[in-house]
């Protein structure tokens, strides 16, 4: 059993491969309120994408720690739904605070396992601990409706339960948003909550869970198991489970969208991304320019908000020659450098895949303006890095344009009109987000319109809606009804109870009436 603590996750020296060092900390599952080590010999190794490190060893949770853990949020279920709303608020309201004392020490373990330069990594913890701020609020969010008098002496209103055990499945790329984007508003609802963070960079996560239990989350409310495929398939199967959130790949999402809606349950998939960004001839050059290399470039393109094509309308030329000159200025470095812009991508097998459809692109005609295939950062050989990379010319039908690539590379096409631009953009299968930049009201009007996109930007590159929004997507980019966070979240991890009741003095003699019931 593991004390409350998380140092496991902060080896952060050695800049070799590590086969002579001892094994890495295990990562430990999180069951009934105590960190327990799993018995699993099977186990995957958190690699520091800068170094090449084994950062920590995730076993993988074995089918009785599974049981374990969705019956301890089974057996605390009850009591919690039944703690005041202003208790489950004040729980959120001392996390957010545990969160920003620590928000450095989740930086860094974000920046060892993920790769990040540690101020995006603070950028990561930021957006979560915006949605716990806003989980601050739950007592009104959740509030039911109440019509009086639906007939004479009844009244009906509905109020919005917990649901029970719920699960979030998540992806590597934001090892603290992504979880808060969850748990914070699942137990707040008054649910209990089993979460499986990426195997890939699993410690925000554990530090996260060991702040909320210090903030006064009572022991089973938050557990954390750990795996890939089979502990998914067995969240989707569980009979206790109620609903699922997942955020990642399209392969895992319909997968899991597809065997937990079978199984009956609720389930939000948030999924992959191919972000397009319309530059009109009026658009501000030098903050369009701005915007694309830090929306192209930023977390080393690994956002499923990275800007990763753009499509110009009329001559991409002097667009282009600009973009070059500022994504040759940005510095490729390990995220705990200061002078980083962006760094590695999350593992080997990310980087070959990233450079095997930039090849694929200049196969297929397309003209590489900036290749940052072959960088090699002093200090940080081993490393998995990608400088930025711009491909142009490229059209719809080649490799590089249908996949989506996650990594640093900016896709340029061109347009002969905004209507042209934006038939291309809606003829891409996913619709997570879309930018234009244009000083025309008239065409971003247009644009805001007729765009086929969850997130849309008007001279902002492609926004994550704040927390009393929603995180939305469509096409491709997600599956389900109800979308993470905001009033949408809340209504996904609650359930509408009708009541109506009736007080009055009934006189006595008047029968039975079998007819439906209508109002009096
Ligand atoms: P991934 O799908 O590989 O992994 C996500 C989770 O699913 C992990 O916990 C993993 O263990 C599990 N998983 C993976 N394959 C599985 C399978 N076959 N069966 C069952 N479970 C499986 O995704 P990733 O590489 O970690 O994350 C990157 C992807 O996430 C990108 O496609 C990105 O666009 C997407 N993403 C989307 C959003 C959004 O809000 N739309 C946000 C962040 C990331």
């Amino acid at each position: 059993i593991f004390a409350l603590r998380s140092s496991y996750c902060f080896s952060t020296g050695a800049a070799e491969p590590s086969s002579s060092l001892p094994s890495p900390p295990r990562v430990p599952n999180l069951i009934g309120g105590k960190f327990v080590d799993s018995q699993s010999s099977s186990t995957i190794d958190v690699i520091n994408p800068a170094t090449q490190e084994a950062v920590s060893r995730v076993p993988f949770t074995t089918n009785e720690e599974f049981r374990a853990a969705v019956s301890a949020a089974k057996q605390a279920f009850p009591a919690w739904r039944n703690t005041p709303i202003t208790t489950r608020q004040r729980v959120m309201l001392k996390l957010q605070e545990l969160i920003r004392r620590d928000i450095d020490k989740l930086a860094m373990n974000i920046t060892t396992e993920q790769g990040k330069t540690l101020k995006d990594a603070h950028g990561d913890v930021f957006r979560g601990l915006e949605v716990v701020e806003h989980a601050c609020g739950m007592a009104t969010l959740q509030m039911g409706e109440y019509v009086p008098n639906v007939s004479n002496g009844i009244d009906t209103f509905s109020i919005r339960e917990p649901l029970g055990v719920c699960a979030g499945i998540c992806p590597f790329n934001f090892p603290a948003m992504i979880p808060l984007w969850m748990f914070p508003v699942a137990v707040t609802c008054g649910n209990t909550f089993i979460l499986k963070p990426s195997e890939k960079d699993p410690g925000a996560s554990i530090i996260l869970a060991e702040l909320a239990m210090e903030a006064g989350l009572p022991d089973g409310v938050l557990n954390i198991v750990h795996g890939t495929n089979d502990v998914v398939n067995a969240i989707c199967d569980d009979d206790d489970i109620r609903a699922i959130s997942f955020v990642g790949s399209n392969t895992a999402g319909m997968h899991i969208y597809s065997r937990a809606s079978a199984k009956g349950k609720r389930v939000q998939s948030n999924m992959g991304a191919k972000n397009h960004a319309i530059v009109l001839p009026d658009a501000n050059v030098d903050a369009t320019l701005n915007a694309l290399v830090a929306a192209g470039f930023g977390a080393a393109g690994q956002r499923c908000m990275a800007l990763s094509t753009v499509v110009f309308v009329g001559d991409p030329q002097s667009w282009e020659n600009k973009l070059v000159e500022r994504a040759k200025s940005l510095k490729v470095n390990s995220g705990m450098e200061p002078d980083a812009d962006l760094g590695p991508v999350i593992s080997k097998q990310a980087k070959e895949r990233v450079c095997r459809l930039i090849q694929s692109g200049v196969e297929s005609g397309a003209r590489l303006l900036l290749d940052g295939r072959n960088i090699v950062v002093p200090g940080f050989e081993h490393g998995n890095f990608i400088g930025p990379t711009i491909l142009s010319g490229v059209t719809a039908d080649m490799e590089c344009y249908k996949e989506e690539i996650f990594g640093p590379v900016l896709l340029c096409m061109e347009a002969g009109s905004v209507e042209e631009a934006i038939n291309i953009l809606n003829r891409n299968k996913y619709g997570n987000g879309a930018a234009i930049f244009t000083a025309s009201g008239a065409a971003a009007r247009k644009f805001q319109t007729e765009i086929e996109a969850g997130q849309v930007g008007i001279n902002v590159p492609i926004p994550v809606p704040l927390p009393f929004f929603s995180f939305t997507g469509s096409k491709a980019s997600f599956a389900g009804d109800l979308n993470f966070y905001g009033k949408a979240g809340v209504n996904f991890y609650t359930q509408i109870k009708t009541i109506t009741q009736q007080w009055k003095d009934l006189p006595g003699g008047s029968g039975v009436s079998l007819a439906m019931p209508t109002s009096q």
